[in-house]
């Protein structure tokens, strides 16, 4: 007796547990239907013109449902007017929309279109289904026939054999799914696909351990994937916030530090650096960072969530309010100096600018161009230097861009620009690139071996200003070879300065500055194009405008050219003249060999070092037995700090003498490699 009431009880308690349970997982799934369908609802005020065209076999006439094109695919539109109208249904629920809507849905699942492009079909078509359908849901839901047969079409693209960005596009498609038929086993795997990406990984795509972004191999992708993957993985992170689903702690760190270092600071004012965009720099306005606003309502429901819970969403608030174009460029910028050694990129962050530098290595890959984008910047990851103070010195400038001028790359100047040979997955073809960082100084290096020219370029940055060495010019090609400084929009008037020995130029703002002997070479005049120039995809109309050129021509067939120059970003017109940087920065070597640069005011020394070697200067004499880059501060105290980097992240470890006295550093190894090593010296 007693068993049978013990045993009744049991069962009595089971029940009420797993009663529990399917109540919470239908809170939960409520909870997140309701989340995803008001930020669908979110989005703006829809027109619902397209109800009129609609024929009465549920298509549009203006769309090709057999368009063979793998980029603005036609039939796309039919699903997103179609998420329009469902969108308006919401809240003017009339017979006449609602059969529209079923209709151009019925249309869909007979005409099954397919496009040669995999996104579309993995990843933009089975989206949109999702969302059409759980907006329908929460108002009249669909004929259940075809709700069924559209759920079935949703299912295509396998989220575990993606990666990053399109891992999550994949996954979120498959919660869509688990919503709309409340799969508890669904959800589970697909919120966890969702967040499988937002981890520190040792494959080659993906967050890598310098918070660098990389997608289509180990290539630079911050604002390109990078930004998708973001703002994709907030989205749903606030969906299922307070759930059962809830982003871990850990992965919500990764995610801050992803956004706070790398991505925020690929901002300046209200753009994006060119160099993080991506082949996607080629579409209009992708450098407007404006974007970035419209992650708000996501992130404000993930600050609801408490304290303890990994977010940091201070600098987020801060790039919002810049890009808003209501507050100075400079608002709350924080100075950083940051080397990607995974990512082959470095960005120096100034309060009153952002200077970046990108570049490739056998480890990494150049700027792609493919599905008929980024036709001609072959040069995109050549040291292409992105300098920014208003940061709209390139806002959509490449449809006129001179494409073998991009700015720091050292090319062949054709006498037309060449299309890029590109494509996709194209490796760098030398392993010393990258550079050495104390979080606010620092030296960038890369050895060019590309189209035929060879040399060895380095960027010294002191805070003020950014010196600019290259060395070992050689070339065989029959045409000029030239190094650019810049090609950026015209502002208002230039002013050239030789009263010194010293050439220099001024352009909006920011001061250029030579050495006697440069031949440097100068435009300013109006250049056009189109984007569909650059961008298959694009508009065919004439783009012009005035456009700031500066070069260096080493000539034809130069042996062992180099050049030295210094950039001040910052600097008003009537004072760049009088203060020469040349009279704190002594450049004590530019070759082949060695490159360095010493700072008497901040009593600093930056050396590359391209083989074993030594430098010596009136403070010190500095000794390595391998190729390096080394940066020294506090030159001239007892103690010295040193800095040390091995850029092509084979060596385990350097011996440096500094004025004769030995030791031998450990570097960095495994995702490390390449990354800064601090020691400090008693000498
Ligand atoms: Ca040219």
């Amino acid at each position: 007796m007693y068993k049978r009431k013990y045993l009744f009880g049991l069962m009595v308690i089971c029940f009420t547990a797993i009663g529990d349970l399917c109540y919470a997982q239908q809170t939960y799934f409520d909870t997140v239907i309701h989340r995803v369908v008001k930020d669908l609802r979110s989005r703006g005020n829809k027109t619902e013109k397209s109800i009129t065209t609609l024929q009465s076999d549920g298509t549009w006439p203006d769309i090709n449902y057999k368009d063979s094109a793998v980029a603005l695919w036609s039939p796309a539109a039919h699903l997103s007017r179609t998420e329009d109208l469902a969108l308006i249904y919401g809240k003017q629920q009339n017979e006449r929309l609602y059969t529209g809507i079923v209709k151009s849905l019925r249309a869909w699942n007979r005409i099954n279109p397919i496009c040669r492009n995999w996104w579309y079909n993995e990843i933009n078509c089975p989206q949109l289904l999702g969302q059409i359908m759980l907006l329908m849901q929460s108002s009249k839901p669909l004929p259940a026939g075809l709700q069924d047969s559209l759920l079935k079409k949703m299912q295509r693209g396998n989220m575990y054999k993606q990666t990053g960005a399109n891992k999550l596009d994949v996954a979120l498609h498959n919660m869509y799914r688990a919503l709309l038929t409340r799969d508890i086993a669904l959800m589970d795997s697909s919120v966890a696909q969702c967040f499988q990406p937002v981890v520190l990984t040792t494959a080659s795509e993906g967050l890598q351990y310098d918070y660098s972004y990389l997608q289509h191999g180990p290539q630079l992708q911050i604002a390109s994937y990078g930004l998708v993957f973001l703002g994709g993985e907030f989205k749903v992170a606030s969906y299922v916030n307070g759930t059962r689903w809830q982003m871990p702690v850990e992965k919500c760190k990764v995610l801050s530090m992803f956004l706070n270092r790398a991505f925020l600071n690929s901002i300046r004012y209200r753009y994006f650096d060119f160099s993080v965009l991506g082949r996607g720099f080629s579409r209009k306005n992708s450098g407007n960072a404006g974007a970035i606003s419209g992650w708000r309502s996501s992130i404000n429901l993930l600050k609801r969530s408490g304290t303890d819970t990994g977010w940091n969403f201070a600098d987020y608030d801060a790039a919002v309010k810049r890009a808003s174009g209501n507050l100075p460029a400079s608002y709350q910028v924080k100075p950083s100096h940051t080397q990607f050694w995974k990512g082959d990129y470095v960005q120096h962050v100034n309060t009153g600018y952002l200077f970046t530098v990108r570049t490739n290595s056998t480890r990494t890959r150049r700027t792609e161009t493919g599905n008929g984008e980024n036709l001609y910047g072959r040069y995109m990851s050549d040291g292409a230097t992105n300098i920014q103070r208003t940061g709209s010195e390139y806002f959509n400038i490449f449809p006129v861009w001179e494409y073998d001028k991009i700015p720091g790359v050292t090319c062949r100047d054709y006498p037309a620009d060449r299309p890029a040979i590109n494509s996709w997955n194209q490796p760098g073809t030398t392993d010393f690139t990258g550079g050495v960082s104390d979080g606010l100084y620092g030296i960038s290096t890369y050895s060019l071996n590309f189209d035929s020219v060879k040399a060895k370029k380095s960027w010294f940055f002191f805070g003020k200003q950014i010196v600019c060495l290259g060395a070992g010019i050689q070339s065989t090609a029959p045409e000029p070879i030239t190094t650019t400084i810049n090609q950026c929009w015209s502002r208002g008037n230039q002013v050239i300065d030789s009263s010194n020995s010293n050439i220099a130029y001024w352009q909006d703002s920011i001061g250029y500055y030579f050495q006697p002997g440069e031949h440097i070479l100068y435009t300013n005049d109006e250049q056009k194009g189109t984007w569909k120039h650059v961008n298959s995809s694009q508009s065919g109309d004439t783009v012009r405008g005035k456009v700031f050129k500066l070069w260096i021509d080493h000539g034809i067939n130069p042996q062992n050219a180099g050049y030295a120059y210094v950039i001040v970003p910052g600097i008003a017109s009537n004072q760049f003249a009088q203060q020469s940087p040349f009279s704190d920065l002594k450049i004590l070597s530019n070759t082949a060999a060695l490159q360095a640069i010493s700072s008497a005011k901040l009593n600093m020394l930056q050396i590359v070092f391209y083989q074993a070697g030594f430098l010596q200067s009136s403070d010190i004499t500095v000794r390595v037995d391998k190729p390096c880059v080394v940066l020294i501060e506090k030159m001239t105290t007892a103690k010295p700090e040193l800095y040390i980097t091995d850029p092509s992240q084979k060596l385990k470890k350097v011996t440096v003498s500094l004025n004769r006295k030995n030791a031998e550093y450990r570097l960095p190894e495994g995702e490390y490699a390449g990354s800064t090593v601090k020691y400090i010296i008693d000498k």
